[in-house]
Formats: structure tokens, C-alpha cells, sequence
């Protein structure tokens, strides 16, 4: 600043001298102004021509003001050179640790085509080197990954043979990232563990099949001879009513068991249908006041007769039963039952909430668990076998909703199953 100072005082006292000498300061001021400004505009043009080749200002740098923003704009280009390559830096970095990882990761755009894939993505999804632009649906053909792609809903992982793979079975995460809306694709081989799973599936499933004829074949017998036993004998008969109470125990544990893997193996959706819940829940509802029988529930059911909900009709009965019988048997007498399916903003809920004993909250987490009980030895007496509540969770699940649990102690507890609408095509489409 203080050069810049300089130079126009220079200039001044030249101007002044050349006035003095004339006898006329106009043309000296006007000269020295033309130079001053005209040197000026040259180093203006002279440094917009230098940063638009945007290489490195060298010095030495012109006088007064421009040397410091010489020195400024340098420090500055250095500066953000400097930025560059940390980002290059961390960009390579994050790359060879993506490209490493056993899981196949790919980034998508948001139209789901191909921006990047690492190793691991090229040999699972048997993907070609340049992949890049190809819609992800192309890339990887399969009718469940393009249904899954279209309904948009990847808060549950995807679990399915890749083409190029049939062997193997995958499970596939999607998060959305970034501003531009970007998908960030894992998939994990979980192949082993679907291999055990099934073998644990298969088993339960056939030892349950196994164990069906044996118990109907000693039911019946021990029914009759129960309806037969004329010896007076009140220790046999007695006997008799608890092998018998036992087996018909028995035969409801297999029977939810097969029932749960039913829900297990079925993946098929093609035949669901807009289930009419309202009229489904009014059936279901006669049968909790006989169940109630002498214990006097208030049972009330509000159903939204419009609403209806896509998906299996058995499944979707045994699940609302459970929970509407669970409420007749785990509740004391005279308890009141509030049973609703409305429609919420976007979704369509069912409810049973009872003013029951209520469930303490650290119960509430496991609940849904296979045979676990708050108290086991009083759900086995009100015929509970335990996988009640796994079967509801199951189903809901299935239908794209999910099981919420709420209870306080001494109040009563409230079981909800939330599930989204259906859009309006898949609708009209059906019914
Ligand atoms: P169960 O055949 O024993 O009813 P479920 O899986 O249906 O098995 O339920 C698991 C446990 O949850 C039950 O044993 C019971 O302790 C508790 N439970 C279920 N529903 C209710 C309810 N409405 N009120 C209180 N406890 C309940």
C-alpha cells in the first residue's frame, strides 16, 4: 500500500512539475492520469490472462498493490492444490479399502444404474469390467431384485440367488447417500448361513410332520377310551384326562410349528388378494365371546369396512386371531377388549389393546420370541402354546408391516400390527 502511495505521489509531483514548466496543469494532470490508469489496466489484463492459464504466478511480481494480491492468489492456488490432493488422497484411499472388501459394493445413481463396483461385486454379480452407466437391473436380471428396486422399500435386506451365481444365496442392503440421492449397494454371501438355516427349517418342519399321525392316532385312541371308561376308577380316569389334555397340548405345538414353516418356505405372493378385514374380524370376534365363555369379556370391535389389505387370507386370520384369543386368555374376567382396523395417514393398523394385568417392559423386547413367556406355567394352562405372538410377527412381517408392542403394568397392554397402504393399482388391479 505504502508503494502504491509512493508511485501516485511520484506521478503528483511529476504532473505538478510538467504544469510549473508549461504554464498549463490540464494536460500534465491528464497525462498522468492516462499513464497511471493505463498501467494499470495492463497489469489488470496481464494477471486475468495468467490465472486464466491457471498455472503458477512466478515472480518477480509487479510494484504496489499488485504485489500482494500476486502473493495472495498464489498462496491461495497452493493452498487449494494443496486441498486437491488430500481429497485425491482420501478418495484412493476410500477406493482400495472398498475395492478390498469381501462384500460386494457398488454405487448407484439414483436411477439405480452403475457408477463404480469393486471386486468382489464383479465376481458375485458375475459382472463384465466396464459396468459403468448399466442400469443395475440389466446388470444383475433377476424378477426379485427388480421388484424390490421398484417398490423403493430397502429398509429390510433382500435375500436372493444372483443369476450369475445360482449357487450362492446373497443378502443385499441399499442406503441411500449423498445429495445427488446416490445408493450405496452391499451384498454379503451369507450362503453357509442360509444353508444351516434351512437345515434348521427342514428339520422342525419334518420332525413336526413326523410327529402329526403318531399324536392324532393316540388322541383318538385316548379319546374313546375316555368316552369307554365305565371301570369307576377314578385314578385311571383322571389318567386318562391328562395324557389326553397332554396329546390335544401336543398337537397344538405341531400344529403352530407347521405353521410357522409354512410362512417360512412360502415366498409366493401371486395369489394375495385384498383381504376384507372388517368381515374377517366380526367371525373372529364371535369365536373370542365363546372362548370368554363365562369370563364375561367386553369385547368391541370398530373395523373400518372399506379398508382392506393386500396378502393371504388364512395368514392374515391367524394372525389377527392370535392376538385378539391372546387377549382373551391373558386377561382376568370382565376385562375390556378394544379391537380396531382403521385407516391412518399411511398406513392401515389393527389393534388390540386390553386392560389386562399388562406385560412388564422388559418382557416386551422378546415377546415375539418362539415359546417365551412372561409366565409359562400359566400360559400352558390357558392353552398357549408359546409361538402365538412368533407366528403374528411372522405374518405381519410378511405383509410388509410390523408387530408394535405396548404395554404398563396393572393398565393393560396394546398389540399393533402397522402396515403401509397399498397403492391404489395394486387395488383395482385385484378387486
Ligand atoms: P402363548 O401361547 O403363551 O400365548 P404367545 O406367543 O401368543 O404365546 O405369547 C407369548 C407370551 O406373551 C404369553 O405367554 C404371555 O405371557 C404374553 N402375552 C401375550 N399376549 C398378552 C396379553 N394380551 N396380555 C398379557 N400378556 C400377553
Amino acid at each position: 500500500m505504502r508503494q502504491e502511495l509512493g508511485i501516485l505521489g511520484t506521478l503528483v509531483v511529476a504532473a505538478l512539475a510538467l504544469g510549473w514548466f508549461s504554464g498549463s496543469y490540464l494536460p500534465g494532470a491528464l497525462a498522468t492520469l492516462g499513464l497511471y490508469t493505463g498501467w494499470h489496466l495492463a497489469q489488470l489484463l496481464r494477471l486475468a490472462h495468467r490465472v486464466a492459464a491457471r498455472g503458477p504466478l512466478r515472480a518477480p511480481y509487479p510494484p504496489g498493490l499488485w504485489r500482494p494480491l500476486y502473493a495472495g492468489i498464489e498462496r491461495l492456488r497452493l493452498r487449494g492444490r494443496k486441498h486437491k490432493r488430500r481429497l485425491a488422497r482420501y478418495s484412493d484411499r476410500f477406493r482400495e479399502a472398498a475395492a478390498a472388501m469381501p462384500d460386494a459394493t457398488v454405487i448407484l445413481n439414483r436411477d439405480f444404474r452403475i457408477d463404480w463396483a469393486n471386486r468382489a461385486a464383479l465376481e458375485l454379480f458375475g459382472l463384465r469390467r466396464r459396468i459403468r452407466g448399466k442400469a443395475l437391473s440389466e446388470a444383475v436380471p433377476h424378477p426379485i431384485l427388480q421388484t424390490y428396486l421398484k417398490n423403493g422399500d430397502f429398509e429390510r435386506p433382500l435375500e436372493f440367488n444372483p443369476p450369475a451365481n445360482k449357487g450362492l444365496m446373497l443378502s443385499l442392503r441399499l442406503v441411500p447417500f449423498g445429495r445427488k440421492r446416490q445408493l450405496l449397494l452391499v451384498a454379503r454371501d451369507i450362503t453357509k448361513i442360509y444353508h444351516v438355516d434351512q437345515v434348521r427349517r427342514d428339520f422342525v418342519s419334518n420332525v413336526s410332520h413326523e410327529l402329526r399321525t403318531p399324536l392324532t392316532v393316540l388322541n383318538g385312541f385316548l379319546e374313546t377310551m375316555l368316552m369307554g371308561d365305565n371301570t369307576h376308577n377314578p385314578g385311571q380316569h383322571r389318567a386318562l384326562e391328562l395324557m389326553h389334555g397332554q396329546t390335544a397340548r401336543m398337537q397344538a405345538i405341531v400344529s403352530d410349528l407347521l405353521t410357522l414353516s409354512r410362512l417360512e418356505f412360502t415366498i409366493d405372493t401371486e395369489h394375495w388378494q385384498p383381504v376384507p378385514v372388517a368381515r374377517l374380524l366380526s367371525g373372529i370376534v364371535d369365536e373370542a365371546r365363546a372362548l370368554s365363555g363365562n369370563d364375561h369379556h367386553q369385547i368391541s370391535l370398530r373395523a373400518d369396512p372399506e379398508l382392506f389389505l393386500q396378502g393371504d387370507r388364512d395368514e392374515v386370520r391367524t394372525a389377527f386371531s392370535n392376538l385378539i384369543f391372546n387377549a382373551v386368555r391373558h386377561t382376568p374376567p370382565r376385562a375390556r377388549i378394544d379391537i380396531r382396523w382403521q385407516r391412518e395417514p399411511d398406513q392401515a393398523v389393527f389393534t388390540v389393546a386390553d386392560t389386562g394385568e399388562g406385560i412388564a417392559a422388559r418382557h416386551l423386547a422378546r415377546l415375539s420370541e418362539r415359546f417365551y413367556r412372561v409366565d409359562p406355567g400359566r400360559s400352558r394352562k390357558s392353552g398357549g402354546t408359546g409361538l402365538g405372538l412368533a407366528i403374528v410377527k411372522h405374518v405381519v412381517n410378511r405383509h410388509g408391516g410390523a408387530l408394535k408392542i405396548a404395554s404398563i403394568v396393572g393398565k393393560g397392554s396394546s398389540f399393533s400390527c402397522e402396515f403401509p397402504i397399498a397403492p391404489p393399482d395394486a387395488k383395482s388391479k385385484n378387486g
